[in-house]
């Protein structure tokens, strides 16, 4: 099994694609620990992983608040002793016009999506560090590489995630923890059937990828497969230009 013995954290596992990438790092052998805001549905997927015979560390947490984060990664290091793969994959999109978005859905867009992913590096990646060892994945979007008209605030800190991610690999890459992103084009998951930008996304035909195949990019980009791999962005987007 690709990841047997490793402890992977996964954020916004509650549905979508942390779901997918939680079931698929149980069934090739990680403990996890995993993180939503909607209780019932991050427990749900642990009562899943634990059925796979893994062990798994279910809790509430919301990435945009540092003391969330903090205390969430102090529980994992006291039942699993370190973590070793992260993903960032927690996000939120509140598709509107430049001139429609607030200064409050900047921030919580900005929140979520980049501070959450500051937050859990700040919090994980001391121990990766004193271990030599780590490997790091940030959910990014195609939104992040080509800025997606109608969601200027996502795409902006999506980009930043992307260009924090490179700056962070380089950083570490001499002291055995890799970093890499993924960026996925339309995925069918809740935040794309919500998204008034579906219509846009999906014209021609655009045809909408399931979550696993993102988790399989996740599965390799955490496994020694990748070994050899850092500062890279994976799109998983087909011919999609998004
Ligand atoms: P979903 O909305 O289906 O799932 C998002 C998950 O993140 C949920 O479990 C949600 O749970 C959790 N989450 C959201 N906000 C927070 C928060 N503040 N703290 C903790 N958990 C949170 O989205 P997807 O699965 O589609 O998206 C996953 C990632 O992939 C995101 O980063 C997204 O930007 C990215 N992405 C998605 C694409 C798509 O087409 N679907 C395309 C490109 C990128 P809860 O609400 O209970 O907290």
């Amino acid at each position: 099994m690709l990841l047997q013995g490793k402890v992977a954290l996964i954020s916004g596992a509650g549905r979508g694609i942390g779901k997918a990438i939680a079931l698929a790092f149980a069934a090739e052998g990680a403990d996890l620990v995993l993180c939503a805001r909607t209780v019932s549905q991050v427990q749900a997927v642990g009562d899943e992983v634990r059925r796979c015979g893994r062990r798994c560390l279910a809790g509430v947490a919301d990435v945009s608040s540092a003391e969330d984060v903090e205390r969430l990664v102090a529980e994992a290091l006291r039942e699993f002793g370190r973590i070793d793969v992260l993903v960032n994959n927690a996000g939120i999109s509140r598709d509107k016009p430049f001139m429609e978005t607030s200064r409050a859905a900047w921030n919580e867009t900005l929140g979520v999506n980049l501070w959450g992913v500051v937050f859990f590096l700040q919090a994980v990646l001391p121990g990766m560090l004193a271990r030599g060892s780590g490997c790091i994945i940030n959910i990014a979007s195609g939104a992040g590489q080509r800025g997606l008209p109608g969601n200027a605030a996502y795409s902006a800190a999506k980009a930043a995630v992307i260009a924090l991610s490179q700056a962070l690999a380089d950083e570490v890459g001499t002291q055995g923890v890799r970093v890499n992103v993924i960026s996925p084009g339309p995925i069918k998951t809740e935040m794309l059937a919500a998204s008034p930008l579906q219509g846009f996304l999906l014209k021609g035909n655009v045809r909408m990828l399931p979550p696993e195949d993102v988790a399989g990019a996740a599965l390799f980009l955490a496994s020694d497969l990748s070994g050899g791999m850092s500062g890279q962005a994976l799109t998983i987007r087909n011919s999609n230009r998004w």
